[in-house]
Order: structure tokens, then C-alpha cells, then sequence
């Protein structure tokens, strides 16, 4: 495996490659999710490049960028175990300048749910992934369904911005008692962890309802709601697949989107209809 800091050494080393390459970014702290997308890409191309990059521009003052989990020896051989070819793990500098041209998220699909109570987090990540994505130029690049609505932006973006890359959506990989992997389980205690299985079990119960045929958006959030309490909640929302408001569960087209706060560590799960 070749390991990469420079991105315009990278984009040469990739210049003259014929192959299929599948991309997949990540922040680091690598866990099973991570791998799952790595092992889709290892099976649909011939080259796999993963890169890591704790992005600056997506974290608000006050969150936790200076304490996000850091595992960079740990990451380097699950990366190498996995078969990818070239990791790429800038440092800030070598992604943003002084005087930067900006990329601004949609001014609704980008400040609801998460951009609510993050207003520059999405502008932050499309800007990285639009400059991760031109470095790379993969020919697919691998994103997970657990953050629903950063692939929905990025799908957005690649579309709206004319992008040849193929987005690919993996399926949210879970701990046997239904928490969603995360980097940001580390931070949780023992108890604080117990309560954030509510979240996976609310989401549960969404189906069940819905299966039941109760498609009733705000009597599922209702339920929803009961089942989180006490945590703090940031949304509860049930939309469909283009993020946009509906009052009835539409069956393969929907899905249930959960932020909680749990001691003071943001998490959010979600689960597609
Ligand atoms: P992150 O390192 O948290 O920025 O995540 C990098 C990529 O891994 C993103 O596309 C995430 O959606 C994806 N990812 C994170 N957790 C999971 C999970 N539990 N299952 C599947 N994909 C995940």
C-alpha cells in the first residue's frame, strides 16, 4: 500500500492509470462501517484509494475537532489488511488555502435536520469532498446511508455540478445490539452507551409501525419521541428519499432521520422505508 500527503502527487500517480478506481473517504478512527464501504470498493475496481482527513471546515466552534479520535497506526493497517492501494492522508495545508474559493451547501437541504443546529457543516463538507473527488477522479466513490443527508447532498452536488464520479451507497453497519458504528462511540461511557441503544430501538419501532401500516408521520415521530426520552433530541424526522417534507410514510421511498445528544456526544442513526 502506498501512503500519499501531497495531492498533487497524488493526482500524477493516478494521472496515468487506466484502471477503475473506487474512493473512499473517510475522517479516520477507521471501524467496520468504514470497512464495509472499502470492501465494496475493493470488489467493484481495479484500484482502491482511501483517503483521511479530519476536515476542518465542517466543525463549528466549540465542537470537537481538536479531540476527534486520531488511530493513524491503527487506520494505516486496517487499510493495508483490506487491500487498499493508496491511502491519502493530507494535512490541512495541502487542502485549503489562504484565499479560498467557497462551494455553498443548497440554502434548504442544506440548513434543516443537521445544517439546522450546524449551519456551515455542509458547506464544509461538500468543499472538501468536491476537492477530495477532483484529486482522486475516481470512477466511483463510496459514501454510507448512516449519514443520510451528506449523501444526499454530495448525490446533489455531483449532479447539479456535472460530475462524472458514480456515487455508491452502503448500508449502515451495527454493533450486534443495533448501535450504528461510529468514531464517536469512543466517547461514550458505559451507561451513556445503554442509552444511546434508544435510538437503534426507536428506529425499531418506526418499522414496526410501519409495518402495522401506521404511516402517519407525526404519530410515528410522536412514538419516536416517547422512546428517546430522556435524551436531548435535536430532530426527529421522517421525509422522503429527496429530503423533502411529507405527511404519509411512502413504503421504499422514505426515511426516518434521528440526532440525539447523548453526555455531549452528537449522534445520529437513521433507517431507510
Ligand atoms: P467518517 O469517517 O465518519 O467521516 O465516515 C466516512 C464514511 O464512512 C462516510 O461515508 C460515512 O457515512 C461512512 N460510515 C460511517 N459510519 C458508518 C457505519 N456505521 N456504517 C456504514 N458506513 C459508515
Amino acid at each position: 500500500m502506498k501512503i500519499i500527503r501531497d495531492p498533487l502527487e497524488l493526482k500524477r500517480y493516478l494521472k496515468d492509470k487506466k484502471n477503475s478506481i473506487g474512493f473512499v473517504p473517510t475522517m479516520g478512527a477507521l471501524h467496520e462501517g468504514h470497512i464495509a464501504l472499502i470492501k465494496k470498493a475493493r470488489e467493484e475496481n481495479e484500484k482502491v484509494v482511501v483517503s483521511i482527513f479530519v476536515n476542518p471546515t465542517q466543525f463549528s466552534k466549540g465542537e470537537d475537532f481538536s479531540k476527534y479520535p486520531k488511530k493513524d497506526e491503527a487506520d494505516k493497517k486496517i487499510c493495508a489488511m483490506s487491500g487498499v492501494d493508496v491511502l491519502f492522508f493530507p494535512d490541512a495545508k495541502a487542502i485549503y488555502h489562504d484565499d479560498e474559493v467557497s462551494l455553498l451547501a443548497p440554502k434548504v437541504r442544506g440548513f434543516v435536520l443537521e445544517g439546522l443546529t450546524r449551519p456551515s457543516h455542509f458547506n464544509g463538507v461538500l468543499t472538501v469532498v468536491m476537492k477530495l473527488l477532483n484529486i482522486v477522479n475516481p470512477t466511483k466513490a463510496y459514501f454510507g446511508k448512516k449519514d443520510a443527508q451528506q449523501l444526499n447532498l454530495i448525490s446533489l452536488m455531483v449532479k447539479q455540478m456535472f460530475m462524472s464520479v458514480e456515487i455508491v451507497a452502503i448500508d449502515t453497519v451495527r454493533e450486534s445490539d443495533g448501535l450504528a458504528l461510529s468514531s464517536r462511540n469512543i466517547y461514550l461511557s458505559r451507561t451513556q452507551r445503554l442509552e444511546a441503544l434508544k435510538i437503534s430501538s426507536s428506529l425499531h419501532l418506526a418499522t414496526k409501525l410501519i409495518r402495522k401500516n401506521i404511516l402517519d408521520v407525526g404519530e410515528i415521530k410522536k412514538q419516536i419521541r416517547e422512546t428517546l426520552e430522556p435524551l436531548e433530541i435535536f430532530y426527529v424526522e421522517i421525509l422522503n428519499r429527496d429530503f423533502e417534507m411529507i405527511k404519509k410514510v411512502e413504503v421504499q421511498n422514505s426515511v426516518v432521520l434521528i440526532e440525539v445528544k447523548v453526555g455531549s456526544t452528537r449522534l445520529l442513526d437513521n433507517i431507510w422505508i
